[in-house]
């Protein structure tokens, strides 16, 4: 029989929503690679603080070129 990890119920204030770096992007990328080192250690206010940079992270569309 398989062991299951059981969930570990923990309250967060607010849920955690992993941001999407923006392909292409060297910024998000940086980022993105932040967050997977904090994750790594167990850092999660560098976590949160990078998933806030991802998502503020200003991309103008690129038209007309
Ligand atoms: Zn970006």
């Amino acid at each position: 029989m398989p062991r299951i990890c059981r969930a570990v119920h923990l309250k967060d204030p607010l849920p955690v929503l992993e941001a999407e770096p923006v392909a292409g992007c060297d910024v998000c990328a940086a980022l993105a690679r932040q967050r997977a080192d904090a994750h790594a250690i167990g850092d999660k206010s560098t976590a949160i603080d990078s998933n806030i940079e991802i998502r503020r992270h200003p991309h103008p569309k690129r038209e007309g070129r």
